[in-house]
């Protein structure tokens, strides 16, 4: 199959399961995610009709953006480290790996800097894997008290990664508890109309994420394979 073949796919997949959760599939916004494929492989989606595409490393996304052909949106979804804020904040849109404190401080050393508002998502380890980051749940209002104080940072939701699983099942309690986090926090600390993603579901799993509520599920072998 080809890319256009996968992403129609992968397209009818979320249709189906925005469907059976009562959700407008146009509500999720699938990020093709490109980290194992060429600048060439990613035009060929962005022809096929990506919008979004998700890197995992800043040094390579780099080098293959300038050869990219149209406008797409580009989202960071692997970890960040705090030297390559700067880069990162200029050439991405938006930020999904924001899991620790010293981070929030750089980002908002440089958002300042640059005279920029930065919008990120905060990535949560929900399922405690030591393999995977993310902050712990019960780290979210210390995290969300510091980017109070920040003014160029717009948070804007949260993230997360379920354990690695052959049964999909597997990761319904994960992306459920992840929901319950984010409505939760959206009322305790008044985040307003900004606070609105939820990125959950991968190749393995986005049909779980999206009938527990994702608007962004992040895509690749499923699409690249
Ligand atoms: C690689 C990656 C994905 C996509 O994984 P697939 O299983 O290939 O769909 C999604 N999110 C993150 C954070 C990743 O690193």
């Amino acid at each position: 199959m080809s890319i256009a073949d996968n992403w129609l796919a992968v397209k009818q997949r979320v249709a189906e399961s925005a469907a059976r959760a009562g959700r407008d599939p146009s509500t999720v916004t699938i990020i093709a995610v490109t980290k194992y494929v060429t600048a060439e492989q990613m035009n060929e989606a962005l022809r096929a009709g990506v919008t979004d595409v998700g890197e995992n490393r800043v040094q390579d996304a780099l080098g293959k953006f300038p050869a990219l052909e149209g406008k797409v949106v580009k989202h960071l979804i692997g970890s960040l480290q705090t030297n390559k804020v700067k880069p990162v904040i200029t050439e991405f849109d938006l930020i999904h790996s924001v899991d620790r404190s010293e981070l929030v401080a750089e980002l908002q050393k440089q958002a300042a800097k640059l005279q920029r508002k930065v919008s990120f998502l905060i990535q949560l380890n929900i399922s405690g894997e030591i393999t995977k980051h993310g902050l712990p749940p019960q780290g979210l209002p210390e995290l969300l008290q510091r980017i109070q104080d920040c003014p160029n940072l717009i948070p804007c939701g949260l993230m997360t990664m379920a354990p690695f699983s052959d049964n999909p099942e597997t990761a319904r309690p994960v992306f459920r508890e992840l929901t319950d986090i984010y409505k939760e926090a959206a009322v305790r600390y008044h985040l307003g109309e900004t606070w609105r993603y939820l990125s959950m579901g991968m190749s393995q799993d986005f049909e779980v994420a999206v009938e527990e509520g994702a608007n962004f599920i992040r895509v690749g072998t499923a699409i690249f394979k």
